[in-house]
């Protein structure tokens, strides 16, 4: 599994791949943190920086 953390609010993500962790942190994004306005693209970079396998 591949393992990511919400930098603004700690939640974890767990999913097989780095594009499912992405899906997951793009809709949290959404959700939780709107008022941040984060793009697609930096959810991507969040991922990349902070994911590891666990
Ligand atoms: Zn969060």
């Amino acid at each position: 599994m591949r393992v990511a953390t919400c930098p603004a609010c700690g939640k974890q993500f767990k999913a097989a791949t780095d594009d499912e962790l992405v899906q997951q942190g793009i809709q949290h994004a959404k959700e939780a943190h709107a008022d941040q306005n984060l793009n697609d693209d930096q959810v991507k970079q969040i991922v990349a920086q902070s994911a590891r396998d666990e």
